[in-house]
């Protein structure tokens, strides 16, 4: 029998993983410049949190999620998204007890039943921050500048920002009322799922993909003319703060993001070049969910991103590295002694920090020359039956092909090629 991988989860490669690294090690130094700190919450919950925190009517919770009951029979979820679990981790371990405000990162895996294709998959990953403990519009700025910072360091360009506001609880119940009106006369005509969410939650049909309901969505009323004067004014606020750091925004007002957490501030980051709608990254405020999650009323904001489709525009750029920067010292071996030699030479140059590899297959000298090339060696030793006599062996630099003799003790390995 052949095995193959679950679909819609497929492995990460040794040549993709430079690119991965390199792209998570960036989301790690910008996150640390905007001091936030890496929190890592288990990628299975107990489903009411999602389904709760998420919410029901949400097409995450409906018909996305991995939902499977453990031995005991407690219904378990692999995590679609990682906010709530952040927030359950916050209320849990009453972080608010100490330091009420918290400004926390990950990255990692995330899981969703759904139909896998190009850029989308069961099991992909997603990098985010969660700024949990302040209402200031400045830090609804913020998160949105360490997104914008991040993308730019990157090297993606001609970045814009989608912003809307949907307010907070009681405009969303005078919104609601203002879509069903609008939407009342025309739901027969849309998709089933439309029908559903015009019942369980009108604001959901405002994502909805289907063609056939696009038009009739294109009119619907706004969110922002439904803002209570406190929500408006944080609105203002916050674009204040985004035209002050000449960070360009377009107000979209059908923009109110798939999960039934947000509350006022909603954006996504795109690239005006990347040529599809398509989002690098979204998020807004959940100022209701700690308090919901059993915490303190706390209020929160934060985004989300997606690592592949950050790694497909980046790759599709020529924005990454190719690959591994190879190792420091390749030991070519001749025989018995040599090789003897060389396993105890790896072993102590290893231990000072040299990047060094040799041959395991007893490979001919031109064999081994040629993998010493393939795996980007900068340094070349040859050990043969006369250099273990002598103790003494020729060093060659790959790139200039200069030789140099040294003696076969490690401190003096060492120091030539870290020298060259
Ligand atoms: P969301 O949590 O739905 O707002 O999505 C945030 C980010 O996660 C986006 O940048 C998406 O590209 C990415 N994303 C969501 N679902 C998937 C998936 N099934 N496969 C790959 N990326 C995804």
């Amino acid at each position: 029998m052949a095995y193959e991988s679950v679909r819609g989860m497929r492995d990460i490669l040794p040549e993709e993983t430079p690119a991965w690294n390199a792209v998570e090690a960036r989301i790690r130094e910008i996150a640390r410049a905007f001091n936030y700190r890496e929190i890592r919450p288990p990628v299975v919950e107990h489903t009411e949190l999602f389904s709760r925190g998420i919410g029901e009517a949400t097409d995450v919770v409906n018909k996305e999620m991995y939902t499977f009951p453990d031995k005991k029979g407690r219904s378990l979820t692999l995590r679609p998204e990682a906010t709530a679990s952040v927030v359950r981790a916050y209320v849990e371990h009453g972080l608010f007890n100490t330091e009420p405000f918290q400004k926390l990162y990950y990255i990692g895996p995330m899981f969703r039943y759904e139909k896998p294709q190009k850029g989308r998959s069961r099991q992909f990953h997603q990098y985010g921050v969660e700024a949990i403990g302040a209402l200031d519009p400045a830090l609804d700025v913020e998160v949105i500048d360490l997104a914008w910072t991040l993308m730019e360091s990157l090297g993606i360009k001609g970045l814009s920002l989608r912003l809307n506001s949907i307010g907070c609880p009681e405009d969303r119940v005078r919104y609601r009322e203002a879509l069903r009106e609008y939407f009342a006369p025309r739901i027969g005509k849309m998709c089933p799922d439309c029908q559903r969410r015009y019942e369980e939650n009108p604001l959901r049909i405002l994502d909805c993909k289907n063609e056939i309901c696009q038009p009739h969505i294109q009119g619907a009323p706004g969110s922002v003319d439904y803002l209570c004067d406190e929500c408006r004014d944080h609105f203002e606020k916050v674009k204040g703060y985004l035209d002050q750091l000449s960070l360009s925004y377009r107000i979209d007002p059908k923009l109110v993001r798939g999960l039934d957490y947000y509350t006022r501030t909603v954006f996504e980051l795109v690239s005006v070049d990347l040529g599809a709608q398509d989002a690098l990254l979204g998020g807004g405020r959940y100022d209701g969910l700690v308090e919901q999650l059993g915490g303190p009323a706390t209020p929160g904001v934060g985004f989300a991103g997606g690592m592949e489709r950050l790694i497909l525009v980046l790759r599709a750029r020529g924005l990454l590295p190719e690959s591994d920067s190879g190792v420091d010292l390749f030991l070519v071996t001749l025989g018995d002694e040599a090789m003897s030699a060389a396993v105890e030479l790896a072993h102590a140059l290893r231990r000072r920090g040299i990047k060094v590899d040799l041959d395991y297959r007893g490979r001919a000298l031109r064999k081994q020359m040629k993998y010493a090339d393939q795996i980007k060696a900068q340094h070349v030793l040859v050990i043969g039956e006369n250099e273990v006599k002598t103790g003494t062996a020729r060093l060659k630099e790959m790139t200039t092909g200069e030789e140099t003799g040294v003696a076969l003790k490690p401190e003096e390995i060492a120091a030539k090629v870290k020298g060259g």
